[in-house]
């Protein structure tokens, strides 16, 4: 019986998360739950799971005591708050079952140092990453020669620019094919999710960006892919349903049941076409914010959470999302990522930046 400490219980990936573990009781149990605000959702699932630890975020004694007792621990928060929880896990010795971008995003040097130092394993709960994953045969040493991500584009991809600026939020939140929280949503809108996707797969598979690509694949069936040095190609195929990449980050390295096999006759054709990079500047931006490195990249999130949140309250404009983040880039020098404390710090000046600009 596996133990889990899920950080971010009563989220998309946290409730999607209790499923897995509904149904397959005799493999895993809930050590630790964490809930964000969500007192009530919290309080229901401590009645099912019975967990030795179930706190809000605002109320945990400290963070290495909620993975003393587990066995992986799901790393389920939403945003940069996701870093401190990641690490804490890594400094307590666990298998870390990664559905927090940010961790890799903003704090991936810190990450993949400490996993490495305490010989912790990383699995990705992004389904782009464990379909990689799972590609390269669930191994980190397969050699590779490019990895390829695929976008569904979200919901404007076919839009004029001249479109885009009257877009509401309402219209950014009705993904055609995933159903996410609010912040990942308008992320995949606007495509910095998919940049988000790059850094994520640059940190975990130790790839140079140069070996990384994004394709669109409207139907979200192939859900990444990786080319061979000899020309070779694997893609892993499945209907969008995270419940997947989820029981896979914590059943690893075996497979258990969970999701309806894919009717190939009934999907018929698939799709793929170019990424309209240059209609969505948030992805050119978080490819910059990632090759320059140290606290960018973190400097980029902040902004980028402070103006989607600004979005969602109807008070910025949809292309006024990478102004601001572009803006903020400009006005923060860059430091070296050394420590979660220059990170923080970096967060807390883009969001006030991003705030100024923004006139809240
Ligand atoms: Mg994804």
């Amino acid at each position: 019986m596996k133990k889990i400490a899920l950080i971010g219980c009563t989220g998309s990936i946290g409730r999607q998360a209790a499923e897995v573990v509904r149904s397959h009781r005799q493999e895993f149990c809930f050590s630790t739950l964490v809930a964000g605000s969500d007192r009530a959702g919290l309080h229901a699932l401590e009645e099912e799971f019975h967990p030795a630890i179930a706190c809000l975020a605002a109320e945990i004694p400290s963070h290495a005591a909620l993975f003393a007792d587990c066995d992986v621990a799901l790393i389920a928060a939403g945003g940069f708050a996701g870093l401190r929880y990641t690490l804490a896990a890594i400094e307590a010795g666990k298998t870390v079952a990664l559905a927090n971008k940010e961790s890799l995003v903003c704090g991936g040097e810190l990450v993949m140092r400490a996993a490495k130092r305490r010989g912790v394993d990383i699995l990705p709960v992004d389904s782009e990453h464990s379909a990689l994953f799972q590609c390269l045969g669930m191994r980190r040493d397969t050699p590779f020669k490019k990895l390829i991500l695929t976008a569904s584009g979200g919901p404007f991809l076919h839009y004029e620019e001249e479109q885009l600026r009257s877009v509401t939020a309402a219209d950014a939140l009705r993904h055609p094919t995933w159903r996410m929280g609010a912040k990942i949503t308008i992320d995949c809108a606007t495509l910095l999710n998919k940049g988000y996707e790059i850094i994520e797969a640059k940190w975990l598979y130790g790839a140079d960006f140069s070996q990384i690509q994004a394709v669109v694949h409207p139907e979200s069936i192939v859900h990444s892919l990786v080319l061979f040095e000899d020309g070779a190609m694997l893609a892993q195929l499945g209907y969008p349903d995270m419940r997947l990449p989820i029981q896979l980050a914590l059943s690893y390295p075996k497979r258990l049941p969970c999701c309806e096999e894919v009717d190939l006759a009934k999907i018929g054709t698939l799709h793929f076409e170019r990424l309209p990079a240059e209609k969505f500047p948030c992805f050119g931006l978080a490819l910059q914010a990632g090759r320059a490195g140290g606290t960018a990249p973190t400097v980029l999130n902040g902004a980028a959470e402070t103006a989607v949140q600004a979005f969602l309250r109807g008070r910025i404009a949809f292309p006024a999302i990478a102004e601001t983040i572009e803006d903020v880039l400009g006005r923060i020098p860059i430091e070296r990522a050394d420590s979660y404390g220059t990170l923080s710090r970096a967060d807390a000046r883009a969001r006030e930046e991003a705030r100024r600009l923004i006139d809240e």
